[in-house]
């Protein structure tokens, strides 16, 4: 079956909604391809099984490297801490190995503040309260005050938080600002059909449009749609992936596509402060941040954790502990006795975007991660600063297995891999995210992003959305 449309966009996160609601609101017929399901506050569950996990989480293990993503019409907006924070102006100042700067002349932190402030009021984003800060968080900016260190409430897209602790499997209470409460049904309004379940395979060149080829995974069926613009906004991994099979269909792909992964310097620690109350399970996920160390490349934010992300994910290895403590009835009793007196910190950091996207014989997604030089001084000196933090109130730092034991990483900030730049030597979109060579094929989402951020990204991406979107409507092909 052949379905015509002006717009088709892959994907529905933060580059996808945002280009949604914007492409719908110029009046061009919209079509948004999810490969997840629908949620909402009636089917979130606030559980910790994996059956209900695998379903909105899509999980990618690589050589070094373990990257989670939302798999849900609202893309990682459902899963995530709503922590919006803008990049500092430094960050568009990075530079790579020749010393070339990485982000397009015309991306600095001024340029972008508009399109910043226009996401804010969408997302309803506000500093905390120190009231209205987890108790955890408390402590932990006590930690750095007595360490020396300033440390202050973080900005977040949450309204009225009900503090239940399960901001990572989907808000039951709509306080969390995720994409489906604003941009996905201001597209909806406009017009634009979401068809969820629904895989984009192939991406082709048709005369002066394009075709997309996905297959419905209720019916099994494949499809394919004709329209004049395609936005690939699938996720730093599967963006790259889907430009990688679509490759031999279109002109000129750059080599750049896949590489560049960076993990935005994340790192989850934990600490045992045994003097100190925490309720790390408790409250919003997160709820402050030290800026101390932005000069040393990174951020530390103050985290808590469900269970299964402090035993399973992060491995954390707690003292008198048997091995394995992942599951079942000795993860419990660690977590009773140490539950209580844990700490979660979040280091984002400005890495050296060692990673890599590609696909094996049969197609499927791989990753790789080599820790470089700058990657490793930024991880090193993020996890001696925090030591420093904890024992400063006489707590421990506790080694958490991926990164301090198998040298590692894990993150849920992947970016970079279809990397915009200023010319096709340096990346594969330019500076308003059109394919170079592909005249009306745009990649929008985390995989444009051309350097780490340093800080959550999900404010920045979307931002870039709001301001590549007014372009896209302006060249719009008639
Ligand atoms: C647990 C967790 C907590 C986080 N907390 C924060 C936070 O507090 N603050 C912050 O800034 N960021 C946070 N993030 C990161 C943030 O969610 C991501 O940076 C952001 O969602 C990336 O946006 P995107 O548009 O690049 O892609 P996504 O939001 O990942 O959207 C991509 C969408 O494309 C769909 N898709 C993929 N392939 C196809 C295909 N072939 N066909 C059709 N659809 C496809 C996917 O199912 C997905 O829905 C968190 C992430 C996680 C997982």
């Amino acid at each position: 079956m052949l379905e015509f449309f002006d717009v088709c966009i892959i994907g529905s996160g933060f580059g996808g909604a945002v280009c949604g609601a914007k492409l719908s609101g110029a009046g061009k017929t919209t079509l948004i391809l999810e490969h997840g399901r629908r949620w909402d506050k009636n089917t979130f569950q606030q559980t910790q099984d994996i059956k209900y996990l695998k379903e909105l989480y899509e999980e990618f293990e690589g050589e070094n490297i373990k990257i989670s993503t939302g798999r849900c019409v609202g893309g990682g907006s459902l899963l995530y801490s709503g922590t919006s924070l803008r990049a500092p102006s430094s960050v568009f100042e990075q530079k790579d190995k020749q010393g070339k700067r990485l982000w397009p002349f015309v991306y600095n932190r001024k340029a972008l503040n508009p399109y910043y402030e226009k996401v804010e009021k969408k997302l309803n984003v506000k500093q905390l309260l120190w009231s209205e800060a987890p108790k955890r968080d408390g402590i932990f900016a006590k930690a750095c005050d007595k360490a020396g260190y300033t440390c202050d409430r973080l900005r977040t897209a949450i309204v009225n938080c009900r503090n239940c602790g399960f901001c990572h499997t989907g808000c039951k209470f709509d306080r969390k600002q995720s994409l489906i409460l604003n941009y996905i049904p201001e597209a909806e309004k406009n017009g634009a059909r979401i068809k969820e379940e629904c895989k984009a395979l192939s991406v082709k060149r048709n005369g002066k449009g394009y075709i997309v080829v996905y297959k419905d995974l209720k019916s099994g069926l494949l499809n394919e749609v004709s329209c004049k613009t395609v936005i690939v906004s699938a996720g730093a991994v599967q963006s790259p992936a889907l430009m990688l099979r679509s490759k031999k269909f279109l002109d000129n792909i750059s080599d750049h596509v896949g590489k560049n992964l960076s993990a935005n310097g994340d790192m989850f620690l934990a600490a045992y402060l045994p003097n100190e109350d925490c309720e790390v399970f408790k409250g919003k996920a997160q709820g402050c941040v030290t800026y101390a160390f932005w000069e040393e490349g990174f951020v530390l934010q103050g985290m808590g954790t469900l269970p299964i992300s402090a035993t399973v994910i992060n491995r954390v290895r707690f003292k008198d502990a048997k091995r394995p403590c992942y599951w079942g009835i000795e993860m419990k009793r660690v977590m009773k006795e140490y539950g209580k007196h844990l700490l979660g910190i979040a280091v984002i950091g400005l890495d050296g975007s060692d990673g890599m996207v590609f696909l094996d014989e049969s197609d499927n997604v791989k990753l790789n991660w080599s820790m470089s030089k700058k990657s490793k001084r930024v991880f090193d000196m993020a996890i001696s600063r925090t030591k420093e933090i904890v024992e400063s109130l006489g707590g421990e730092l506790l080694i958490t297995e991926p990164y301090q034991e198998k040298g590692g990483i894990i993150t849920v900030h992947p970016l970079g891999t279809c990397r915009m730049a200023e010319d096709s030597i340096n990346g594969v979109v330019d500076a308003n995210c059109q394919v170079f060579d592909n005249p009306n094929l745009y990649i929008v989402d985390g995989s444009v992003i051309p350097s780490p951020l340093g800080v959550n990204p999900s404010l920045t991406i979307a931002a870039v959305a709001e301001k590549v979107s007014d372009h896209i409507v302006q060249k719009f092909p008639v």
